[in-house]
């Protein structure tokens, strides 16, 4: 038998929660975020089952837009920090790509080069997330200039990034969408400013294109959980099995530096996943986990290819039963990554985008 670790990836609710996306924000597109090969749930298949109902895609760099190109994906395709060398802009337009312009030295190259046909360009503004961006009062020149130059430049969007989308209190995010507004105004920009937690929570920051990316996969990036947010389900599930067990009586460290004892008489079992596999190391004990569609607790330190599971109130949990680390079990029973991340200091983003090459991914759904 193999090794029983897999990532199964369930196009259908990547799909559903896309949907969800549109719906929060009937009056946008939104462009369906693939940077990070998915989040971890490979960007080839995710655009694939994507294909037909997003009407563009974005990514981070050109090499992931080429992997994309390359698998026949011929939908639009933004790049969220646009080039990273002036060379790059001759691939920029072989490969119709979108541009964000985020910097001076962007926009002096794009503005120097002669493309065979102007580039959809995204200026990017710094509202206040303070990473990248022109200053807002830089702004209204760099339009200026693009709007001059209709050979390299045409579809001029605005963007901007919300640094607290996520949070309860909103007296920051509104400082930013003041910026915002203003600007918008001075200029009849079109905008593309809401990420996951603002498409779900924050209508006010829907405009003509939203930038979904976490929330697709199943994730709930909101502080506080809303009724839209409820409904997301979840793409990627770790399944993999129990492949031993011990019994042993009270008072027995188990794994790596015995940080955890078992408290009364137990019974261990051992789980075909570790953090050679991505499975963060850090999780704590009590760290809960699905076995055989129940709940339990990580037990004792995660080792390199196994971890160890605490199965004393499961007696009919066995060798090969089912264990989901984070997603649906077969019983409908659902472990959220987010509530899998708070265990381990993390966030869903990493644990997602962490399941390493090792871990054979497995697709079902996704047509239409
Ligand atoms: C990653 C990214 C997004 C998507 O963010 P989520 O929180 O995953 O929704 C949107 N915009 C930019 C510029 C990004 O880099």
């Amino acid at each position: 038998m193999a090794r029983p670790l897999i990532a199964e990836i369930d196009l259908d609710a990547l799909r559903h929660n896309y949907r969800l996306a549109c719906e929060r924000s009937p009056d946008s597109r939104c462009v369906a975020v693939l940077k990070a090969d998915a989040y971890g749930h490979g960007a080839v298949p995710c655009a694939r089952a994507l294909e037909g109902i997003a009407p563009a895609f974005a990514v981070a760099c050109i090499e992931e837009a080429v992997v994309l190109r390359e698998a026949g994906i011929d939908a639009p395709i933004l790049l969220l920090e646009g080039i990273f060398e002036a060379a790059e802009l001759a691939q920029v337009d072989d490969l119709g790509l979108w541009m964000t312009v985020h910097s001076d030295w962007q926009l002096e190259a794009l503005l120097a080069h002669r493309p065979a046909g102007p580039i959809p360009v995204w200026v990017k503004v710094d509202s206040g997330m303070h990473r990248l961006g022109f200053p807002p009062e830089a702004v209204e020149a760099v339009w200026q200039r693009l709007r001059e130059a209709p050979a390299q430049a045409c579809d001029l969007h605005l963007m901007s990034h919300f640094a607290t989308a996520d949070l309860e209190d909103s007296a920051y995010f509104e400082r930013q969408m003041a910026r915002l507004e203003a600007l918008a105004d001075r200029l009849g920009a079109p905008l593309c400013l809401a990420n996951s937690p603002a498409t779900l929570a924050r209508p006010r920051a829907h405009g003509a294109w939203n930038r979904p990316g976490v929330m697709l996969y199943g994730s709930d990036p909101l502080e506080v959980a809303n009724a839209a947010s409820r409904r997301l389900a979840p793409v990627m599930t770790l399944r993999s099995a129990i492949i031993a067990v011990r019994e042993l009586p009270a008072g027995e460290p188990v794994g790596y530096g015995g940080r955890w004892t078992t408290p009364r008489p137990s019974r261990i079992g051992v789980v075909a996943a570790g953090y050679g596999d991505g499975y963060d190391r850090h999780a704590v004990d009590g760290t809960p986990v699905l076995v055989a569609g129940r709940r339990t607790a990580i037990a004792g330190k995660v080792s390199m290819d196994m971890l160890t599971v605490d199965l004393t109130d499961i007696p009919e949990a066995d060798i090969a039963s089912e264990v989901v680390l984070w997603g649906r079990a077969s019983n409908g029973e659902v472990l959220s990554v987010d509530e899998v991340a708070r265990h381990c200091d993390t966030i869903s983003y990493t644990l997602l985008s962490g399941v390493l090459p090792r871990v054979p991914r497995r697709y079902h759904g996704g047509q239409s």
